[in-house]
């Protein structure tokens, strides 16, 4: 079907600084085929089977979000003020009570409510994340998947104590593989799936090395979470001898296929592993700053790796990302001119593109890129006036101001709506299933931070 967006305005994100004001995009099929000043494309494209009245309206590449755990907004409301024992005190334990249709309610809740804020790319790594592939395939949004691995005993971890399961480990791989082997280059090549072992310390160095030979021999990319905390560093320094990002390193875990989640736990000679390794960074500033920590973006970015942005879990209006990036960034250096919200864009969209493989298919408006689009309401109140499209969309717009969102061309978000799933009733299921597995989790630790 071909889509004529005329009159709005158009933030390209490259090439760099490009805006069309008045704008339009004309898309055929799943691709970009035309973007420029409004008159001429829509002298050159004059109809089409459906046009998009683009007056006070801004059009945008689709946000990618390198980092998230679609099923962990099972934790919104409980884990934002627990600190980081979370971790092992929420997030492991609930992976031994909670069930794979409990997962799917909460998380497909999730992904239509990322895609509702203009997300179009989602990185989603999780215990159980095969179980989302049908519904990615169904709402219409595109996402590298993987397989959350581990081989440590759970239960052991909080108490400091790692002991690695060779069995655990193999019936970890087999769920990851067999996930690749049915969905990679699925749903329209939508869906990549990724190998993705959870965190240093819960990884003996066979899982590392089992999980980089995987992807070689599938083709497939990865991520790990790294510097997330001060007793991640303890714990692989106790185990292993070195820090975690040298044992990432050692393993095949650093490298230009990978996406490292956080790294603001991090000291000089590990920025410049990561820089040596050209390994990607999700930096996730909003669950970060909730932690108390920021990731060193600036550096990163003199540094030349590559960065995009990250949700992480329970947040999922992605504005709200953009903007603490430029806020944090400002904090951790002490100024106030730093992380320019035209960085800040950059990084949502062609950085993400870069860090996942894809900035030659999505992450810009550019003739013959796949048409991932967002389309954002700016005659309303709090975007009013609009003097500078860019400073609007980084400090004040909201999930609440996307209208139309497209993914290969297809409408997914129509006039605020999901044209492939029904909004009320993934909430209901939502809450039902939450609800559901925090009973079984008080009655199995005695309350709602495992002792
Ligand atoms: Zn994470």
């Amino acid at each position: 079907m071909s889509l004529l967006i005329r009159d709005a305005t158009v933030i390209t994100v490259e090439p760099r600084g490009h805006i069309f004001e008045p704008g339009a995009v004309y898309v055929e099929g799943a691709r970009i085929v035309d973007v420029g000043p409004s008159d001429e494309v829509v002298r050159r494209h004059p109809t089409a089977a459906r046009v998009i009245d683009g007056r006070r309206k801004v059009v945008i590449p689709g946000f990618v979000s390198t980092h998230n755990h679609v099923g962990y907004t099972l934790f919104r409301g409980r884990a934002e003020d627990a600190g980081l024992g979370c971790v092992t005190g929420m997030y492991f334990p609930m992976t031994t009570v909670v069930t794979r249709p409990e997962r799917l309610a909460v998380g497909s809740l999730t992904y239509a409510e990322l895609l509702r804020s203009g997300v179009t790319t989602v990185l989603e790594m999780e215990e159980d994340a095969d179980v989302y592939a049908p519904f990615v395939e169904r709402l219409g949004i595109r996402s590298l998947m993987g397989v959350m691995t581990l081989d440590v005993e759970v239960d052991g971890l909080r108490h400091d104590r790692y002991r690695y399961d060779a069995v655990l480990r193999s019936a970890q791989l087999r769920q990851a593989v067999e996930f690749a082997e049915a969905w990679h280059g699925k749903a329209d090549g939508r869906i990549s799936v990724i190998m993705a072992p959870n965190m240093t310390i819960s990884s003996s160095p066979e899982l590392l090395r089992e999980s980089r030979a995987a992807a070689d021999r599938l083709g497939l990319r990865l991520s790990i979470h790294l510097g997330w905390g001060p007793a991640e560093g303890v714990a692989t320094r106790r185990l292993h001898g070195v820090s975690p990002y040298e044992y990432a390193r050692r393993n095949g875990l650093l490298a230009p296929d990978v996406v490292a989640a956080h790294c603001y736990v991090i000291e000089d000679p590990d920025i410049a592993l990561l820089a040596e390794t050209r390994t990607a960074v999700a930096h996730c500033p909003l669950i970060n700053s909730v932690r108390g920590y920021i990731a060193p973006v600036g550096e990163f970015r003199r540094r030349g790796i590559t960065v995009g942005l990250g949700i992480d879990s329970m947040f999922s209006d992605y504005f709200e990302v953009v903007r603490a990036c430029v806020l944090m960034a400002r904090l951790k250096e002490q100024n106030a001119v730093t992380m320019p919200t035209a960085d800040a864009l950059e990084l949502a969209t062609m950085g993400g593109a870069r860090a996942l493989g894809l900035e030659r298919e999505i992450g810009s408006i550019e003739t013959g890129k796949r048409a991932d689009l967002v389309v954002l309401d700016y005659r309303v109140f709090g975007l009013t006036p609009t003097l500078d499209p860019i400073q609007n969309l980084v400090y004040h717009a909201h999930a609440m101001n996307v209208e139309t969102v497209l993914v290969d061309g297809r409408i997914v978000v129509d006039d605020h709506r999901l044209v492939h799933a029904d909004g009320s009733a993934l909430i209901d299921s939502a809450q039902d299933a939450a609800t559901a597995a925090w009973r079984r989790f008080v009655a199995k630790y005695g309350g709602i931070m495992a002792k």
